[in-house]
């Protein structure tokens, strides 16, 4: 049943149109037509809108409500504490119970000695944070002339301005105008390059060829996403993390695992790293941390760092966000962790992987313009061709993802388009949650849809 009369909801649109700056939307585009949805409620994977109508969310929002909308426990511990500590403070060596509570928790999950943590607001803050804590680092060991970062081609790393300049996607770059300094970029995924190989074409281009280029007394820390999010889902060859990780331990560089999708039990392991068994030195947390049900992010910190960082330096952590370790995030994060474990959500992921990738395959068989179908877990994707046998690609003008982007939002089904240079992904990350027959919801839909959009472009 709707909430608001029709009246209400044209006021609501109207206003959204006068008052609301929108994140990554064409804000002519919102001037003229006004938001795209209102969403007023969710339960489980569906979200309900002003007019009442129920929609499928196939992304759990923003890649982030991983145990569903709607969970009444989540709401319990955040009243439960905000009705106990409103706030308090980390800075200056104060601390309180909750925090202490997560930070145990979390290191019993985190691999390897990443047992240590430092908590923002999201994942911008998260990985901004890791920048200045290597560069600290190499400053306090003698070494400050240590301060590249080397990120990966199409890689996402939020909006902050360091995490603008580590994010491998130009047009977050043409809107910061200038990048901060010592960001580096290098072609993902040339796991040959980054074992050694010198006669690779790309050689140049891969990590280890920047490292030697730039020298690697001048870099600090090499970040990358075990599965590129934003970027396309873009899933690590087998061996490249691996080879990653032993050429920074070659070289003396930090490993920083941007874990801010992949965390958290989205690739049907807890964290991403852990689908090839590499441990990072450092690791940035957020979305999935509290299932999106508040704002939290968190640093993951091995052990070895902190004790040598404590040993060279009684100097002041000249770091810290007033929102560092809130309380109310940290309950929910405990809570939502706890579900997480109690209802087995990564083991679940796992086995749905199966029955996303099945459905994308049968949409593959089905429709001559889908190809290209991956999944790790509940993160998947596939991609629209002209012509998959002799792989031409839709030109951008034709909009074919976007176009199916919009027949599923007629299907209300909510699913997103990554497009660049030709190349048309439709990305999906359902909530961990999702049951086979919500999948097979999900695949109909497409199938509908992408007929749908085979009609118009034909
Ligand atoms: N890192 C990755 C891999 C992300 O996908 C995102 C956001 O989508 C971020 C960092 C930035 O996180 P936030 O938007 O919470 O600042």
């Amino acid at each position: 049943m709707a909430l608001y009369s029709e009246k209400q909801i044209s006021q609501l649109f109207e206003l959204d149109k006068k008052h609301y700056l929108h994140p990554t939307t064409p804000i002519k585009q919102h001037q003229v037509n006004g938001p795209k949805f209102i969403f007023t409620e969710g339960k489980g994977v569906y979200l309900t809108d002003v007019y009442g109508d129920k929609y499928l969310d196939a992304l759990a929002s923003l890649w982030n409500v991983n145990i569903g909308h709607g969970r009444k426990e989540i709401a319990e511990a955040a009243y439960q504490q905000m009705s106990k500590l409103a706030y308090s403070s980390s800075f200056s060596n104060l601390s309180h119970d909750m925090v202490i509570k997560l930070s145990e928790k979390l290191s019993t999950l985190t691999p390897g000695d990443l047992n240590v943590f430092f908590y923002t607001s999201g994942g911008s803050e998260s990985n901004d944070t890791a920048f200045k804590l290597v560069r600290h680092y190499w400053k306090l060991k003698g070494e400050p002339q240590k301060r590249k970062i080397i990120a990966l081609d199409r890689a996402y790393h939020g909006i902050t301005v360091g995490a603008t300049s580590a994010t491998g996607i130009p047009q977050f770059h043409d809107m910061a105008a200038s990048l901060a300094p010592d960001f580096l970029h290098a072609a993902a995924h040339q796991t040959n390059c980054e074992q050694g190989d010198t006669t690779d074409p790309n050689y140049e281009r891969s990590i280890r060829g920047l490292i030697e280029s730039e020298g690697a007394e001048t870099v600090a820390a090499v970040i990358l996403e075990p599965i590129q999010g934003a970027g396309g889902i873009i899933i690590s060859p087998d061996g490249y993390l691996e080879a990653v990780r032993r050429l920074c331990d070659e070289y003396g560089i930090l490993l920083i695992a941007d874990e801010v999708i992949c965390g958290f039990g989205r690739t049907g392991k807890m964290f991403g790293v852990d689908n090839w068994e590499v441990v990072p030195d450092i690791m940035t947390l957020a979305k999935g941390i509290t299932s999106g049900y508040i704002q939290l992010g968190a640093v993951a910190i091995s052990e070895r760092l902190r004790d040598e960082l404590a040993i060279v330096s009684n100097d002041m952590l000249f770091h810290g966000f007033t929102y560092s370790g809130h309380p109310t995030a940290c309950a929910v994060a405990l809570k939502n962790i706890e579900i997480i474990e109690n209802e087995k959500i990564v083991q679940h992921a796992k086995d749905m992987e199966a029955e996303l990738f099945k459905g994308m395959c049968y949409l593959e068989t089905k429709h001559d313009i889908v190809t290209k179908s991956r999944a790790k877990g509940l993160l998947g994707a596939f991609e629209l061709y002209a012509d998959k046998e002799n792989r031409l690609p839709f030109e951008p003008a034709a909009m074919a993802a976007q176009k199916l982007v919009e027949e599923c939002f007629k299907r209300k089904l909510i699913i997103r388009s990554i497009t660049y240079n030709g190349t048309n992904i439709i990305a999906m990350s359902p909530p961990l949650i999702i049951t086979k027959e919500e999948i097979e919801t999900i695949i109909s839909i497409l199938s509908e849809s992408i007929s749908a959009v085979e009609k118009q472009l034909h």
